[in-house]
């Protein structure tokens, strides 16, 4: 399957947006973050810090600043990695920072304006400009899904049912990596179509969340996409290449504040960012190079993007920073976490002819409709020439015609056939020596034979729409879609491509001249003049400077990790606390509520899914065995509710004894004489008005009820039946009071 194995790092570049209003508005202090576009470099001054402390410097693959447009960022950076996607390979760009720095404007952008389209929307012009422009002899598949991970649940944004759908579950295959069961996947044929899912998805997210800037600043948004290409090899045979594109947009990496929050809270919060902590420690370890164990399976984020790091992808990140003072430590955090994802190595490797290739399924479906309709076209031709009379002689064309021409075939077969059987009907009509019976035999035989004619047009008819909806999904190289685009604007872009690469390359050749320059020093120490060996000491001493500026930093920058670790284990601490009281709360009402034998049987049936992270009961019955497991009814209670014996069957026979008649109640009969009790009087307003107005005493009709039995109609209250109904509401209370 593996092609070119080798092994390349992370590419990771870092963007800044501008300012905001808000952040202008605060003071004259600017920006913190300084970018030399030409190195590659971001330069980073702590606002709290004193002049003399010296700035700290990364270098990453290549850096946009607030001035920086979507485009260059995609022609440069992105535009390469989609190449190899269409290629064959896997492929991955996520975007990384604190909420608010510009990750979803730099996957998305404002779709409308040509200059701020982000890298999802350019991409999709840049895969379907390239299948457009292919060589005809390819055949190509493109699918797209969209899900989310919230609180550690991965949910499909494409599931119309998505509020409501319950969480997908991770598997993992041996040649294609760990995948979503159940994911929906959209065949898109255009960019209209691709665009269409994308927006389907972000109204679902959207929709999900009461409050969209907290929700989306706590989950993270994966769209996939697959493209599958297929060219006929130098075997002659038809060879699929599959390139998996994951465009990634994270949660927010600030952390959220936990302090005081319980219960379901204090889940929400423990699970927050637990992808994103795990994405941290897998990059730490996979940075590192010396850990064996790198904890993918911490986090579905993670393993969700195993591929993509340290492993079958080549992968782009993207790290935001926002330039305000305030947010000093938060970028720093970005640049230090960037700065470790540089050293990731991938093993990236074409994928060629997986077994799972949607596409190769697609391509037998099709030959065999195909076949399915060029057998019907062979039949139908061959009772054709039978019925005109010919002798049928296979020409063995049948692969050569065209679909229009079985269509054809086969419309002008049924013609012929349905007027044949109508003039055979009108004969047999008109046959004045047949008997009457025979005639409607023979008619309705002939009626028959029309309705199978007609149902096999039908078939076709469905057969050939299916193969036509089926060939439409694969687009083929220069044919499915239309490219608008004059041959100057080609050239455009192809210039535009160039000019990318060339910085790109330039900026490399800079990064490495700076590296050379530090060593090259030493090499010049032949002296032949005193001038000379001032001038080559001076520039040592200027070396060693330089050497303890960086040791200064480092430590600073020990420093700062060291403060990072305490952090997040002073936090970690504290959900742990928190977690554990909550442990203790549970515990308590386990122990004391719950009877030890129904907790040990609770217990006895919980098994862990490590796969899904969860306790699942076992059933009470095992799935294989619970056909054998269920007692059949016993012969003596078929027909009956329960078991019965032969002495009651008898009895029910019999009709004599009432104790077997139980069996339905509705044979019992109720005894209707009316019950010696009173109820608590519920009568109306009107009522008791009435009362008022015949007795006037106050203590005979405050509180007291009324004596009237549930199968008799209401009378009219006298002053003396009031009288009585106080004196049987005394006796009959218990009875009466529910
Ligand atoms: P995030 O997704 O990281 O939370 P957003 O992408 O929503 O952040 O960006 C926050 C705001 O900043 C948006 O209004 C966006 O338009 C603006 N913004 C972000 N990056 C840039 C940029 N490079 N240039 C101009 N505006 C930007
Ligand atoms: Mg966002």
């Amino acid at each position: 399957m593996s092609k070119t194995k080798s092994s390349e790092s992370v590419k990771v570049v870092v963007r800044c947006r501008p300012l905001n209003r808000k952040e202008e508005s605060n003071g004259p202090a600017g920006g913190i973050v300084q970018m030399d576009l030409r190195l590659g470099q971001v330069i980073l001054r702590n606002p709290r810090a004193s002049a003399s402390e010296p700035q700290k410097t990364f270098t990453f693959d290549a850096v946009y600043d607030a001035n920086s447009k979507q485009r260059d960022l995609y022609d440069e950076s992105v535009r390469p990695l989609i190449d190899s996607v269409l290629a064959g390979f896997n492929g991955t760009i996520f975007a990384y920072g604190q909420t608010g720095t510009g990750k979803t404007y730099t996957m998305q952008g404002a779709w409308l304006d040509p200059e701020k389209r982000g890298v999802i929307p350019n991409a999709f012009d840049h895969i379907f400009t390239h299948i457009s422009r292919s060589q005809s002899d390819k055949q190509y598949l493109v699918r797209a899904s969209y899900l989310e991970i919230y609180l550690e649940e991965v949910r499909d944004l494409l599931d119309p049912n998505h509020g409501n759908a319950r969480a997908l579950e991770l598997r993992e295959n041996p040649e294609s990596g760990v995948y979503v069961r159940d994911l929906t996947s959209c065949v898109c044929k255009s960019i209209k179509e691709i665009e269409e899912v994308m927006n389907v998805g972000n109204q679902a997210r959207a929709v999900g969340a009461t409050d969209m800037n907290e929700h989306s600043s706590r989950s993270h948004a994966l769209f996939l996409i697959t493209v599958e290409c297929s060219q006929p090899g130098p075997d002659g045979r038809k060879h699929i290449r599959v390139g998996r594109l994951n465009l990634v947009d994270l949660a927010g990496s600030e952390r959220q504040a936990k302090t005081g929050v319980q219960g379901e809270r204090l889940k929400e919060a423990a699970k927050i960012n637990l992808s994103l902590s795990a994405l941290g420690n897998v990059i730490s370890a996979l940075a590192d190079g010396r850990s064996s164990h790198v904890p993918y399976r911490d986090s579905k984020l993670t393993r969700l993007l195993q591929d993509s790091l340290g492993g079958n992808a080549k992968t782009v990140m993207v790290a935001t920073l926002g330039p305000a003072p305030q947010h000093y430590d938060e970028t720093l955090t970005t640049l230090r976490y960037a700065n470790r994802a540089k050293n990731i190595q991938n093993q990236p490797r074409v994928n060629e002819d997986p077994k799972d290739a949607l596409l190769r399924e697609f391509q037998l479906e099709i030959a065999r409709l195909r076949a399915q309709l060029n057998h019907r076209k062979w039949r139908s031709k061959q009772k054709k020439e039978q019925v005109d009379g010919e002798g049928w002689e296979g020409d063995g064309d049948e692969e050569t015609e065209g679909e229009e021409e079985v269509e054809k075939e086969a419309e002008e077969y049924v013609k012929l056939q349905e007027q044949r059987l109508e003039r055979e009907k009108q004969d047999i009509r008109e046959d004045q020596f047949m008997l009457a019976e025979e005639k409607q035999r023979l008619l309705g035989e002939k009626e028959r034979m029309m309705g199978d004619l007609r149902k096999e047009q039908e078939a076709t008819e469905q057969l050939t729409a299916k193969y036509k909806a089926m060939e439409s999904k694969l687009l083929v190289g220069g044919k499915n879609i239309i490219d608008h685009t004059n041959e100057q604007q080609k050239m455009l872009e192809m210039k535009r491509h160039e000019i990318a690469e060339q910085t790109r390359r330039e900026r490399e050749i800079q990064q490495q001249m700076l590296v050379q320059d530090d060593e090259t020093v030493e090499l010049k120490e032949t002296f032949t003049s005193l001038q000379q060996e001032v001038e080559a000491k001076t520039k040592k001493l200027k070396k060693y400077l330089k050497l303890y500026a960086k040791l200064q930093c480092i430590k600073a920058e020990i420093q700062d990790v060291n403060d990072e670790h305490v952090r997040s284990r002073q936090e970690l601490e504290q959900t742990q606390n928190e977690l554990t009281r909550e442990l203790k709360f549970k515990y308590l009402i386990i122990e004391n509520f719950i009877p030890p034998e129904e907790k040990n049987k609770i217990m006895n049936r919980l098994t862990f899914d490590p796969e899904e992270d969860q306790w699942k009961f076992q059933p009470l019955v095992p799935a294989e065995s619970k056909s054998s497991q269920m007692k059949k009814r016993p012969s003596s209670a078929v027909g009956y509710k329960r078991p019965i014996s032969q002495y009651a069957r008898v009895a029910i026979a019999m009709g004599a004894h009432s104790r077997y008649r139980a069996e339905n109640i509705m044979f019992l009969e109720l005894d209707m004489t009316p019950p010696n009790t009173a109820t608590l009087d519920r009568a109306t307003k009107s009522e008791r008005n009435q009362i008022h107005s015949l007795d006037n005493s106050p203590t005979k009709d405050r509180g007291v009820c009324k004596s009237r039995s549930w199968c008799q109609t209401p009378k009219s209250i006298t002053s003396s039946s009031s009288n009585v109904s106080l004196a049987a509401c005394h006796t009959a209370t218990p009875m009466t009071a529910q």
